[in-house]
């Protein structure tokens, strides 16, 4: 077990997640989000949501928008934000510029940093110079020992600066509750920049000063920080205050184990609830991003989680990001939706590619996350005709169990609602007959006009999934001689032009008998 987790007394943790609002809400911030989250829940701890917008060129409001709709549609709750306030606010860097000035003001009294006016050509040279001699990049000093006169003459000239941290040369250890001690030489970074000005910290020391202000007990980050955890614990050791607890959580790799791309780095945790990915569906998968209970069991709830999560679970070595079990994952909970919600949240996909039209209320769409549903009549858009709930529910159904993601229900039963099936005569012959095209069409033709006259003799009242299938199935025993396909399979490229679907019997069911003697009708004129 972790030793620091023994020690841990309820109540007493503190967390946090610190975005920079750079760029989308990724999947690396979702899961750092989560691990903190549950960490903090476990231990009936706080979960602080701190936004890190010092970078005001690039940090904008609508990613610090899209974190927290993000996190809110993940259902990851924080007690103190920028939103909500709290004990310790603001809870945006850029608001807290009074509280750096304190710190910084200091800093430079005690001579822990110092301006530093080289220019960006200088700062270049001496760079080119380092690695033309194979030596790590670091500042050269160069203004460490600028006499007050100095600084005080370059001030008053209006010449820009820096502020530089008097780096000490030593060997800075820490311990990573996961991986144990790391060591590393402060000589690889030097005298970094920590400051622009004195009320403005770059990310190192406002991060230092805000987790001790904000009295953060652990911080549980990305891999990618861990160099930065030595400069903050200098730092921090400079201001005199005490450094939380670390763990870096492993990389997130590809199914090659390399980098995840860039495209899958950035991509938007929105997007993928755009795609149609349930919350439940993001939060099991992104829980065994560098996670695993230790046992057989994959579904996992929020809920499971707080009582199950464990930071002693946590691997080390990188977590693969594996799309198809994020799609396997989602099949899963859309099987374990009822229809009748299942449905609702086919509805503003299937509305969106104007398959159909609600009757009423659209600005009712799309509806909330568990939003009741009151629309109960739409329209076929290319046909006007109209359709119930209910018959939407039992079209959608015959999908429910391959259904990856909500995104991909119109295309699968978009032949339900279109006038005229696009389709080849080739698709209707099938693949796998070797004789003569003109042939197999002939016989093809032959077989759907049989099913056609099966078809017409049943009663609208009698228009059933079983005696459809009863008396289709007869007749494609007869005429395919032990080869059923020959019948079925056009039959079911003349209901739906395509060469997947659903069984023929339950989609001519839900065509109902007009629409299904038409289609086999307008197959027969092709051959
Ligand atoms: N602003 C940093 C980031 O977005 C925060 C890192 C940290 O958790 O300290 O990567």
């Amino acid at each position: 077990m972790i030793e620091e987790l023994k020690l841990i007394r309820p109540g007493e943790i503190r967390v946090r997640i610190a975005p920079s609002p750079t760029g989308p809400f990724h999947i690396g911030l979702a899961r750092t989000a989560l691990f903190n989250y549950l960490f903090a829940q476990k231990y009936q701890g706080s979960f602080i949501l701190r936004i890190e917008d010092t970078n005001i060129k690039r940090s904008k409001k609508r990613w610090e928008n899209e974190i927290l709709e993000g996190l809110k549609w993940l259902g990851i709750e924080w007690q103190e934000g920028p939103d909500c306030g709290g004990s310790y606010g603001p809870y945006r860097q850029s608001e807290r510029k009074e509280i750096y000035k304190k710190y910084i003001e200091k800093l430079l009294k005690e001579g822990e940093i110092y301006y530093c006016f080289c220019t960006p050509e200088e700062l270049e040279a001496h760079r080119q110079y380092l690695m033309s001699i194979s030596q790590p990049v670091r500042y050269s000093g160069k203004c460490r020992e600028l006499s007050d006169q100095e600084v005080k003459r370059n001030l008053a000239g209006g010449k820009s600066y820096v502020l530089r941290f008097k780096t000490l040369l030593k060997k800075v250890s820490f311990k990573d509750m996961l991986r144990g001690k790391i060591d590393c030489q402060s000589e690889i970074f030097g005298d970094i920049v920590v400051a622009k000005d004195i009320s403005t910290p770059l990310y190192n020391l406002a991060c230092v000063i805000d987790d001790y202000e904000m009295k953060i007990t652990h911080i549980i980050r990305g891999e990618d920080h861990i160099s930065n955890t030595p400069k903050q614990i200098l730092l921090a050791e400079a201001l005199k205050i005490k450094t939380p607890k670390y763990l870096h959580l492993p990389l997130i790799l590809d199914q090659d184990r390399a980098k995840l791309s860039k495209r899958d780095r950035i991509k938007s945790v929105l997007e993928y609830k755009k795609d149609g990915f349930f919350p439940e569906t993001m939060i099991n998968f992104l829980a065994f991003l560098g996670w695993n209970p230790g046992t057989q069991k994959e579904i996992f709830s929020l809920n499971t989680l707080v009582q199950e999560f464990s930071l002693d679970k946590i691997q080390k070595s990188g977590a693969e990001f594996n799309p198809q079990k994020l799609d396997w994952l989602n099949g899963f909970y859309i099987r374990s939706k009822s229809i009748e919600k299942l449905t609702e949240f086919c509805l503003p996909y299937l509305i969106e590619k104007q398959l159909i039209i609600p009757q009423f209320k659209t600005e009712q769409y799309p509806p909330a996350y568990g939003a009741e549903i009151i629309i109960q009549k739409f329209k076929i858009k290319e046909t006007g005709e109209e359709i119930s709930l209910n018959y939407l529910q039992k079209v959608i159904a015959l999908y429910q169990e391959r259904l990856k993601k909500l995104s991909e229900i119109p295309e699968l039963i978009d032949f339900f609602f279109q006038k005229e099936l696009d389709y080849s005569k080739e698709l209707l012959r099938g693949m796998s007959d070797a004789r003569q095209p003109e042939i197999v069409e002939k016989e093809i033709k032959n077989n759907l006009d049989k099913a056609k006259k099966t078809l017409q003799k049943i009663k609208p009242g009698n228009w059933k999934k079983e005696n459809l299938e009863k008396s289709l199935l007869k007749l494609a025993e007869e005429v395919g001689k032990g080869d059923r396909g020959k019948v079925l399979w056009p039959l079911r490229v003349a209901l739906t032009g395509r060469e997947a679907s659903a069984g023929p019997f339950e989609i001519a069911e839900l065509l109902g008998k007009e629409k299904t003697l038409e289609r086999i009708k307008k197959a027969i004129k092709k051959l």
